[in-house]
């Protein structure tokens, strides 16, 4: 029911590659990452880098639900600023629909992140002075739909989460449940092949949680999800589980 409107997108129709459409998704290939390689992020003094990865590889495919599980300082976060391409891991490969991002230019990895990528965050990361309709919007600004094709599809996708009678209201204005389905109706503006979830139920109740889960289960029917969490309920969600233990894969279908 929801899928339908969603998959209209705007940004969809501008991108023409069919080989895209047929690559798996998303695949990590012995990805490792050290955090402050270089000194600089830790500034002066003795060089500390920490090991956030070590040769993970795992994949997602098209209408696959993959939860990560694993305690805080696994790598969870780490997996899926990566599949983001908000960092290069120090190696490996990070392949989004067939693109290995490590080989891409910054500005190209954000490229295809807006373009394919939705990310949902545990604290909805929502600009808190726009309404809600601005703020699903506003990935299509920065892909330059027209400004009534903006509206009218965040309205839709407001509708489409449950939210037609919140389309004015300001973040503030919104309990924490419905923050997180603007958040959800925003990660969706573009049309994305992929879904990235950190955490995405961390913030909320129990009943709230289950509600926004099945939101996004239903929402990535035909798209590639990743749900990092260390919820029983979200995990049992997913299609498939993998098992971080100090950013090793400890296993993978459990
Ligand atoms: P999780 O999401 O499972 O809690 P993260 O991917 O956030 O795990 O972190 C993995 C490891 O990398 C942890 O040891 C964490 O402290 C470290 N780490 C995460 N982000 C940074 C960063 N920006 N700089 C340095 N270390 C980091
Ligand atoms: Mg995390």
């Amino acid at each position: 029911m929801i899928q339908r409107v969603l998959r209209q997108s705007p940004a969809r129709a501008e991108s023409s590659s069919g080989r895209a459409e047929s690559a798996v998704p998303v695949r990590l290939e012995n990805v490792s990452h050290e955090y402050g390689t270089g000194g600089g992020r830790f500034g002066s003094g003795p060089d500390r880098t920490v090991t956030a990865l070590r040769d993970v590889t795992i994949s997602c495919a098209r209408g696959e639900i993959v939860g990560l599980e694993g305690p805080s300082g696994s790598g969870k976060s780490t997996i899926l600023h990566a599949i983001a391409g908000l960092l290069v891991p120090t190696d490996g490969s990070v392949e989004v629909l067939g693109t290995n991002l490590a080989t891409r230019s910054s500005r190209e990895r954000t490229r295809l992140r807006r373009r394919h990528v939705g990310i949902v965050f545990q604290r909805f990361h929502l600009l808190p002075s726009l309404s809600a309709r601005a703020n699903v919007a506003l990935p299509l600004v920065q892909l330059g739909v027209a400004r009534s094709k903006r509206r009218s599809r965040a309205t839709a996708l407001l509708e489409q989460v449950g939210l037609a009678d919140r389309v004015t209201h300001l973040p503030r204005e919104l309990s924490g449940g419905e923050r997180q389905r603007v958040a959800i109706a925003r990660s969706l503006a573009a049309d994305p092949d992929v879904i990235v979830a950190d955490e995405p139920t961390g913030e909320l109740d129990t009943a709230t949680g289950t509600d926004v889960l099945e939101l996004l289960t239903d929402v990535g029917h035909d798209r590639a999800v990743v749900i990092a969490s260390h919820d029983d309920d979200t995990l049992a969600a997913a299609d498939r589980v993998v098992t971080l233990r100090d950013g090793v894969v400890v296993s993978d279908g459990g």
